[in-house]
Order: structure tokens, then C-alpha cells, then sequence
């Protein structure tokens, strides 16, 4: 458990399904404030809600399309104005939007693959950056900032995720700079890096293409959403990684050791 969690304003982008509702999940089990975002309002969003309260925590979901500037600036605005402030960014949206080999890649694609994890986590970073550094004065204690990288941000990326997995590589290095020039500010930058986790967006492997992913893997299988969250309530916390920034933690069962 993080104690110090406790009523921590927090705001998870991307978070409707997979390892990003999984993270709302474990905050609200904390007793955290935690603001959700997807691009739609999910029909099953009341007994979501009542599901987290019951749980501990508070909640409020804000549909907003983080590839698009304006959307990011309403809706850190939406939500420090909901929760009184923030404590915690986890820019968590993300994803492939499609597989396709270097020499099918234009300007179209580059532009959605690079909207999609590039740009949303520089301005979704820049838009919280004051709110977070308020907060961390009025606290006495550091604000986190908590990007999701990839596997492929180390690798390369697989068949087709060529640009997906240079898109992460690159929040992996924004991080580095966001320490150099933003920890007087009070904030902490780092990431959580999954490795395979069986979410939608796995959705294209048929049963024999699991099988093969997963004999890659030394713990033998995918990851399940839950098992990423511990990550990221860990480097949220200031009582539990208050001097740990600019650092990335791989949670991936084995699948790559940097
Ligand atoms: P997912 O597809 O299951 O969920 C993605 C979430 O992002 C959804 O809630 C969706 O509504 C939201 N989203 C998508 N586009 C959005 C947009 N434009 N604006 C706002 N929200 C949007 O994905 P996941 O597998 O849980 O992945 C979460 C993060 O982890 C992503 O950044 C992904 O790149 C990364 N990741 C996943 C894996 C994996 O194996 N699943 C591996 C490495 C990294």
C-alpha cells in the first residue's frame, strides 16, 4: 500500500481499457482523486464510477482526443478544476494505429503515429507542468510525471512498428530533458515501459502468433493490465521513489533486459 496516495490528485490519459484502466483501477484502491480520459465516454461509465468509489477513491472521466493540442489543454484544465489541482500526470494513450512496413509509411500515417504518442506527452506534460509544480510547493513534496514508453522504445519495434517504436524512443529521451531543465520546479519525470500486455492492442495475433510472442518471453506469457499498475502507484508515490527520476522502469516478464 502507498498511504501518501491518499487523496493524490491524478490524471491518467488513454485510460478507458487496458493497462491505463487498470492503473485508475489501483489509484482509486489508494484513495487517490483520479481523472480517466478516452476519446469516447464509455456506456458503462456510472457503475465504473461507482465501482472506484466504492473501492475508496474518487473519480470523473473527461472524453478528450489527446492528438490534438486543444483537446490536451482542456482537458488538464478540466481536470485540475474537478480534483482542486494535480499531483500526478500518467500519460498512458498511445498505441500503433496500424502496422505498416517503412516503405508504406506517409505523411498521414507519420503524422497519426507521431499525434498519437509524440505529441499528446510533450503537451499533456507542458500542460500539467505548472499544476504539478504548484502542487509540489504546497505539498513540500515532489509531483510525478509518468510517461509509457515500450519495449519497442528499446528495440525497434516489431514487424510494421517501426515509427510506433521510435514515437516511444522518443519519450525516453524527452524524459532525460524534462529532469535537466524541470526538477527545480519540484516535479520527477520517469516511465514505465511495458513489455507484452494482453489488451486490444494485441487484438491481430491469432492464438499460434501469442504462442510465439510468448516463447519469447522468459516468465512465458503476456502481461496482465494489473501487473503494470504497481509501477506506476510506486513512482507516483514521494514517500516510495522521492529520489528516483529520469529513470524507466520495464515491467515485461524478462522479454528485454537494457
Ligand atoms: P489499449 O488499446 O488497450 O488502450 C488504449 C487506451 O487509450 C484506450 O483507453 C483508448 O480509449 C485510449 N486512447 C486511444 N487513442 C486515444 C486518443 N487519441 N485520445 C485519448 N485516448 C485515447 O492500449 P494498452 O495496450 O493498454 O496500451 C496503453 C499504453 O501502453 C500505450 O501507450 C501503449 O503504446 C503502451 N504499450 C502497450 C503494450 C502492450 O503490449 N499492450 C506494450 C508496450 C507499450
Amino acid at each position: 500500500a502507498f498511504p501518501d496516495l491518499r487523496g493524490q490528485r491524478v490524471l491518467i490519459t488513454g485510460a478507458t481499457e487496458g493497462i491505463g484502466w487498470a492503473a485508475v483501477q489501483a489509484f482509486a484502491a489508494q484513495g487517490a482523486r483520479v481523472v480517466f480520459n478516452g476519446r469516447r465516454t464509455p456506456e458503462d461509465l456510472a457503475p465504473r464510477l461507482q465501482a472506484l468509489r466504492a473501492d475508496g477513491g474518487d473519480a470523473h472521466f473527461i472524453a478528450a482526443d489527446i492528438r490534438h493540442t486543444a483537446e490536451t489543454e482542456r482537458l488538464v484544465a478540466e481536470a485540475v478544476a474537478w480534483a482542486g489541482g494535480l499531483d500526478t500526470l500518467v500519460h498512458n494513450a498511445g498505441g500503433l494505429v496500424a502496422r505498416r512496413p517503412l516503405a508504406q509509411i506517409d505523411d498521414a500515417f507519420f503524422d497519426a503515429v507521431t499525434d498519437l504518442n509524440a505529441r499528446s506527452a510533450l503537451h499533456a506534460t507542458r500542460c500539467a507542468l505548472p499544476h504539478l509544480a504548484a502542487s509540489a510547493r504546497a505539498r513540500g513534496c515532489s509531483s510525478a510525471v509518468i510517461l509509457v514508453g515500450s519495449v519497442a522504445g528499446h528495440t525497434g519495434g516489431g514487424p510494421g512498428a517501426g515509427l510506433y517504436g521510435a514515437a516511444k524512443a522518443w519519450l525516453h529521451n524527452l524524459v532525460k530533458h524534462c529532469v535537466a531543465f524541470h526538477t527545480a520546479d519540484g516535479l520527477r519525470f520517469n516511465l514505465v515501459s511495458p513489455g507484452t500486455f494482453d489488451t486490444a492492442f494485441h487484438a491481430d495475433k491469432d492464438a499460434a502468433a501469442r504462442q510465439r510472442v510468448s516463447a519469447g518471453i522468459p516468465l512465458g506469457r503476456f502481461g496482465q493490465p494489473a501487473e503494470c499498475a504497481p509501477a506506476f502507484l510506486f513512482l507516483a508515490s514521494p514517500a516510495a521513489s522521492g529520489y528516483i527520476t529520469g529513470q524507466c522502469i520495464e515491467v515485461n516478464g524478462g522479454q528485454f533486459m537494457p
